[in-house]
């Protein structure tokens, strides 16, 4: 069944408004009755990017806008390397996402190409995504059949434009160390998550040489990755006030040469099973219960 998004779990991005009305002519879509600003539906893509866009957000917008326009599949090919598996497969582990259980509204932050997406659709999850990209998430339509019977949401994550205490659950993969502040994705995450409701998010350690290189090439859009230290997440959580929060470390090697992945896979399972070698993670996991 489509999960379509109704006028009643819209915030306007602009005002904060929750008064949303349903628009069809000239164009589809939902208008705010406060301030007037108008959020195009194309397909299962609304967009709602807000007006005043910050520089750094505008220049991560540029980025992946001309990755997603320019034919490149670089997203949709990260998204099939074999780390980004077991970062799925841990939160959807997390999260409860597979096997019998219940489906669940599931909100993800940085849907990017579509693929965890087009995972949750599948296995019959009520999923919106979000992502600051118009252009990645019409890509990301285009590509996953399945994205019809999703949302998906061009909008800023610092101000998402969803009102409180909308999902079940909420994850993002790397996507808060693109924020200025990640604390302020943080926050929305967590705002928009229903009481009881578990949330996960995983960001790369930015001590990790990839992750160095990362920013070295892209300071502007990388530009959080000093700021994602385990302390000041926890502190944060406990501000929103959740009721637990851990963290699990889940990748240690990388994708590549091929050749070397057997090899990769015994480190994995060495280190997963050795705490003390937590510490070598490339990627942490935090998640827990609002
Ligand atoms: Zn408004």
């Amino acid at each position: 069944m489509a999960f379509v998004l109704t006028p009643d779990m819209l915030q306007c991005p602009d005002c904060g408004g929750n008064d949303i009305i349903a628009q069809d002519t000239p164009a589809t879509g939902f208008r705010c009755a406060a301030c007037g600003t108008f959020m195009e539906r194309r397909g299962p893509v609304v967009n709602a990017l807000p007006k005043d866009l910050s520089r750094d957000t505008s220049a991560n917008l540029g980025h992946y806008e001309e990755m997603a326009n320019s034919g490149n599949s670089q997203l949709d090919r990260r998204s099939r390397t074999r780390n980004h598996q077991i970062k799925y497969e841990t939160i959807s582990g997390i999260l409860g996402l597979g096997g019998d259980g219940p489906r669940m509204t599931v909100l993800e932050v940085g849907a990017g190409s579509g693929a965890h997406g087009a995972e949750s659709a599948r296995l019959g999850h009520r999923y919106v995504g979000l992502d600051l990209s118009p252009a990645a998430l019409y890509r990301a339509a285009r590509t996953n059949s399945v994205l019809a019977e999703a949302s998906l949401i061009a909008g800023d994550a610092t101000r998402i434009p969803l009102r409180d205490n909308l999902f079940d659950t909420v994850f993002c993969v790397a996507t808060l160390h693109h924020l200025t502040e990640p604390l302020d994705g943080l926050r929305e995450m967590i705002r928009v998550l229903k009481p009881g409701g578990v949330f996960c998010f995983m960001e790369p350690r930015w001590c990790y040489p990839t992750q160095l290189y990362s920013y070295l090439r892209h300071p502007g859009v990388e530009v959080g990755t000093f700021k994602i230290m385990s302390g000041r997440l926890f502190r944060a959580l406990r501000r929103c006030g959740v009721r637990e929060a851990r963290m699990t470390c889940c990748v240690y090697t990388p994708n590549r040469p091929a050749w070397l992945i057997p090899v990769y896979g015994v480190v994995d399972r060495v280190c997963a099973a050795v705490p003390p070698l937590h510490a070598l993670s490339v990627v942490r996991c935090t998640h827990g219960v609002k």
